[in-house]
């Protein structure tokens, strides 16, 4: 990402809105702008391989591992503003299992970019499929999304659900049903 470059977007963006970039209060507006962005999309730059860097461990058990209420942050496509809330990961490993502090590195990995929050379910799941050659996923996103919050509808108080369930968890009604449960959902 060109720093340089965005920055001097922020500072016509700032006179389109009818604002004064030499104000001030907004001199460093631009260069803070900039980092933050740099920050709130670095996903785009991510290798997954790194994110996960050999945190998969060989595993005999194959029951259910359940990740609850895990906070995701990330940004609609559409008006690029945030929408954020919880993530819920469920899977069945096979020989390996992924350590804890990866299934967040992983939904950060693909919440900080611009995304549609369906999208984003369903690249975790992917994702942790992937990692583990896992038997089945589950995933349940959670969220609010300032979009609608702060224009359009204005509606403060709705979440939006979104799921993607792979493999064993598609298949099975009764392992869906138990992810379901142990996440304290009754049904989707
Ligand atoms: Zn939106």
């Amino acid at each position: 990402m060109d720093k340089q470059r965005v920055q001097e977007l922020i500072r016509e963006l700032l006179r389109e809105i009818g604002e004064d970039p030499d104000r001030e209060g907004l001199l460093k507006t631009p260069e803070r702008v900039a980092k933050a962005w740099e920050f709130l999309t670095d996903g785009y730059r991510q290798n997954l391989q790194d994110v996960i860097n050999n945190a998969v461990f060989a595993s005999e058990a194959n029951n259910m591992i359940i990740a609850r209420d895990i906070e995701v942050y990330s940004l609609c496509e559409h008006h690029m503003l945030p929408f954020y809330g919880k993530c819920h990961i469920g899977y069945i490993a096979r020989k390996k299992v992924l350590g804890v502090s990866k299934l967040a590195r992983i939904i950060d990995h693909r919440a900080r970019r611009l995304q549609i929050q369906e999208r984003l379910t369903a690249s975790i799941a992917a994702d942790v499929r992937n990692a583990v050659d896992a038997e089945g996923v589950g995933v349940v996103m959670e969220c609010k999304h300032l979009c609608m919050m702060m224009r359009g509808v204005e509606k403060q108080h709705s979440f939006m659900t979104t799921s993607s369930v792979l493999g064993s968890f598609h298949d099975d009604q009764s392992t869906r049903m138990e992810f379901l449960s142990l996440i304290g959902r009754p049904s989707l």
